[in-house]
């Protein structure tokens, strides 16, 4: 990865290479942080402009509350922090990850230790490669299950749920696939290992609804809104896999792989195999809004 200047640790920057954490700290061993996904994109003005700030950084605090940890700053700290990182690193895109954990301390696992926080931010392309953007990605339903509801809190952005998704996701890459699906429990379509997951099928857009086994992606908020404001049908319903096989148009969003769309699962083509026409004039607002060039969706942006 490239390196910034300064990691926002605990209240302080400190220079990237010094950002460090004790091997004890808990969340190394036990997996309780939360944590964040975020992107700061370059407007049309030439200024910096981070997307969905406040709702990224109050799924943090969600996040956190869900697992209950207390993050020793108030919110607008940290919305404070994210800003003044992005100016002394000189960025004018950038990937933003926060990341609250339990530290050093006592060990076992139901310890509570005092929280560290952090936020660092570095340059990220296309998380799933810009032919990827372009001409979509090949994904593959995974061997591994989504989590139940009542094993994982699937509200939450917990850094130790992510082994369920690193499985899934090595899986995919080492059999070939640019992605892993995640079925549920029941076998229904749930997610990518790190993405929402929208099928289309006569101009009607399909995603699992937020009673599955999700994340509430803020991707999958925007997307939504798009869509419906460019006056797509949107049903948020439970669909089978092979729903996908058949289906027009097949993409998928999260802040890292943005809004991707998928030409292939399980070795089918899906629709004609390219970009359809739904996923691409959702992916085309998506980057206009991002960038700061649909007025309707201004109030997303917090501008530096
Ligand atoms: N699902 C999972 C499992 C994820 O890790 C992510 C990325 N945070 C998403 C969905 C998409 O969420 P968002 O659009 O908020 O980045």
């Amino acid at each position: 990865m490239q390196k910034a200047d300064k990691i926002w640790l605990d209240g302080k920057l400190v220079n990237w290479d010094e950002a460090r954490v004790h091997v004890l700290t808990h969340a190394l061993h036990y997996g309780v942080g939360v944590f964040e996904g975020i992107r700061a994109y370059k407007t049309d003005g030439g200024r910096t402009a981070v997307f969905r700030l406040r709702e990224h950084l109050q799924r943090l605090y969600d996040s956190a509350h869900i697992v209950l940890m207390e993050i020793p700053f108030p919110i607008e700290r940290l919305h404070e922090a994210t800003l003044e990182l992005i100016r002394v690193n000189r960025q004018a895109e950038c990937y933003i990850r926060p990341i609250a954990f339990f530290g050093y301390g006592s060990m076992g696992v139901g310890a509570l230790n005092p929280v560290q926080v952090c936020i660092a931010t570095w340059p990220w392309g296309a998380y799933l490669s810009e032919e990827g953007l372009k001409k979509g990605i090949r994904a593959k339903i995974s061997s591994f299950t989504r989590m139940h509801v009542n094993v994982q809190m699937v509200r939450a952005k917990v850094s130790g749920q992510y082994v369920n998704s690193f499985l899934a996701n090595r899986e995919a890459a080492m059999s070939g696939y640019d992605e892993a699906i995640l079925l549920d429990t029941e076998g229904y379509v749930a997610e990518g290992s790190g993405e929402n997951i929208y099928t289309v099928k006569d101009g009607v857009l399909y995603t699992p609804p937020l009673s599955s086994p999700v994340l509430a992606g803020i991707t999958r908020d925007s997307v939504l809104r798009i869509a419906r404001d460019l006056g797509v049908t949107v049903v948020e319903q439970k669909f089978t896999r092979d729903t996908m096989y058949i289906a027009d148009e097949l993409f998928m969003t999260g802040t890292a792989a943005e809004v991707t769309p998928v030409r292939e699962v399980d070795n089918r083509r899906i629709g004609a195999g390219v970009p359809g026409p739904v996923t691409k004039k959702i992916q085309d607002t998506y980057f206009r809004a991002v960038h700061g060039e649909e007025p309707r969706y201004r109030e997303w942006l917090t501008v530096l």
